[in-house]
């Protein structure tokens, strides 16, 4: 599975992120990244570690998947474990 961002909208600073329809989270035009819901688990995430990008219950981690380009533009790799495409 991989994961996507939805579209930078006027007046917000930040994109979500989904696997799949699933939305996990967001990053910032700052590049930050919060995981809201882990795509691994399943599970919401504790509201402590959001703004840390990994999950608190199974280690999953969005920080290790992002590449940010020198255009300021982020992709991001396809995660291990769940592929199913
Ligand atoms: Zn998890």
């Amino acid at each position: 599975m991989k994961i996507t961002q939805g579209p930078w909208r006027d007046g917000h600073d930040s994109a979500t992120l989904f696997v799949a329809d699933m939305t996990i989270g967001y990053i910032g035009r700052d590049g930050d990244i919060g995981l809201t819901r882990c795509p691994m688990c399943k599970l919401e995430n504790y509201h402590m570690v959001v703004s840390l990008g990994g999950c608190a219950f199974c280690g999953f981690n969005l920080n290790g998947l992002k590449t940010t380009h020198d255009d300021g533009s982020v992709t991001w790799e396809k995660m291990k474990g769940l592929d199913d495409e």
